[in-house]
């Protein structure tokens, strides 16, 4: 069977000259004449070439337009498209190319060369459905959903510059779904494979109840190594309401949206689905921009903060003016487990170390200052010594002979607290703990004393 091949020029000269050189290239085929843009869209919606070939400056629609129209329907993804225009149009390769179509080719071109480039068109299998109903019949419509996903990508994309302030991203989505239909509760889950971010909206909910409600959503979630949770929540037994939960995925799941209660299900549904694929590009840059952060603030041995991280949180804590304490922990005679061990069991007794560490401080955060030692940042003043007596304990009694396959083998850490009070740095803080740390391994190792004030 021949080509069927429209051509949408409204210069009488241009469709003869045309005509021409496509039959002689493809000897039998259609061909279907339009003679401007208008006619164009209707003549292909009817007759459903496989090739295209448009004017692009013609009295009603350009050829870009055209171009537009086409693409956005689903019979005419396959569709092959070219583009012709006169040295003066405003129209250039680029814009072709950006309203859908598959080739831009210059009249001023000699016959010859025109020739080439048409052949060349032609040879790029290319296809059109022909059984697919159509309902749009409005070839506005059409434009104008093109224009709206536009709009709204350009609107979502735009969050991208607060990616460091995730909750703020969060309350600009609500914000902007809020614009077309009104919901009770507004919940977004983020999974990365560091850490799953949960961010509630609306009505407290329980933080379990919330999370198992977002993971069951979808059907293949990644188990990330943490879990954050902010917003609105309570401690109680309560669920979120129901609503409608929308999963924004691409080849792996990045997360979802629970819209709890919508006024209009429906509106919403259109909206994220004309949304799509901008949530997608959101949510996959949060989740990179979370694993990088996460990455550049970690120790990779011990998993436990890196000296940076742990120095900006205590130097935060600092700044605001909260309470704080300082511990700082260093393991005893490392050098001789090293030496007798080998360094590969010294890095599982580093490792053995932090798993304490983040075991018992359950009230602060824990980093690896560096190569053996370790450092607390508490959240507040209260069960400092509490904490470290259970580190002290843990640590003497954890199965060492097991994990150094050697009866008898111990291991034991020294320790220095500083309580911190007004107007005091970061730098004197670590000081002071870091002397007690000093008088505790003076004094016999395996003991932690404390800075009073
Ligand atoms: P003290 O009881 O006074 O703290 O003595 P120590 O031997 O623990 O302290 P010292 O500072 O003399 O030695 C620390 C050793 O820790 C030296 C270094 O080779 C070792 N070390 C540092 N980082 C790592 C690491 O990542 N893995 C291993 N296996 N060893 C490390
Ligand atoms: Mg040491
Ligand atoms: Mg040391």
């Amino acid at each position: 069977m021949g080509k069927r091949i429209l051509i949408v020029d409204d210069s009488k000269f241009w469709r003869l000259v045309l005509v021409d050189i496509v039959k002689e290239i493809c000897g039998e085929c259609e061909i279907f004449l339009a003679s401007n843009g208008n006619e164009g869209i209707q003549m292909a919606l009817k007759h459903r070439p496989d090739y295209v070939l448009t004017d692009y400056n013609m009295p009603d629609l350009t050829g870009l337009y055209l171009s537009v129209t086409l693409r956005e329907l689903e019979c005419f993804k396959n569709t092959g498209i070219a583009i012709f225009t006169a040295s003066s149009d405003v129209v250039n390769e680029f814009w072709a190319e950006r309203s859908g179509a598959d080739k831009f080719i210059s009249k001023m071109l000699e016959k010859e060369k025109m020739r080439e480039e048409i052949k060349e068109f032609l040879s790029l299998e290319r296809v059109t459905e022909k059984m697919e109903t159509i309902h749009v019949s409005n070839v506005f419509q059409i434009v104008e959903n093109r224009l709206k996903k536009e709009i709204l990508e350009k609107e979502i994309l735009s969050f991208l510059r607060y990616a460091r302030d995730e909750m703020y991203v969060v309350l600009l989505l609500e914000d902007l779904f809020k614009k077309f239909a009104e919901f009770k509760g507004f919940r977004v889950l983020l999974l990365s494979p560091t850490e799953g971010r949960i961010y509630s909206l609306g009505e407290p909910v329980n933080k379990e109840r919330l999370k198992g409600k977002l993971l069951s959503s979808l059907e293949k979630p990644t188990s990330p190594s943490s879990w954050s949770f902010q917003g609105s929540f309570l401690e109680e037994d309560r669920a979120p309401k129901d609503g409608f939960v929308h999963v924004v995925k691409e080849s792996m799941e990045l997360g979802c949206i629970l819209f709890e209660e919508p006024f209009s299900e429906f509106i919403l549904k259109s909206v994220v689905s004309i949304a799509q694929e901008s949530l997608v590009t959101l949510f996959r840059n949060l989740n990179d921009f979370r694993d990088y952060i996460v990455a550049s603030a970690t120790d990779s041995l011990t998993g436990l903060y890196n000296k940076k991280a742990i120095m900006e949180i205590l130097d935060r804590r600092l700044k605001v003016g909260e309470n704080t304490a300082v511990a700082m922990i260093d393991i005893d005679d490392f050098k001789r487990i090293n030496d007798t061990f080998g360094h590969t069991k010294g890095d599982v007794v580093l490792r053995n170390i932090s798993t304490i560490l983040k075991e018992c401080v359950t009230n602060g955060r824990v980093g690896r200052y560096g190569g053996e030692e370790f450092m607390i940042v508490f959240e507040n003043g209260k069960n400092v010594i509490e904490t470290m007596d259970s580190i002290m304990e843990k640590v003497r009694g954890h199965r060492w002979e097991e994990v150094l396959g050697r009866p008898g083998a111990r291991v034991t850490v020294s320790g220095g607290v500083a309580f911190s009070r007004k107007g005091i740095s970061t730098i004197e803080l670590v000081e002071l703990a870091d002397r007690k740390l000093y008088e505790a391994k003076k004094a016999g190792k395996d003991r932690y004393f404390v800075f009073e004030s």
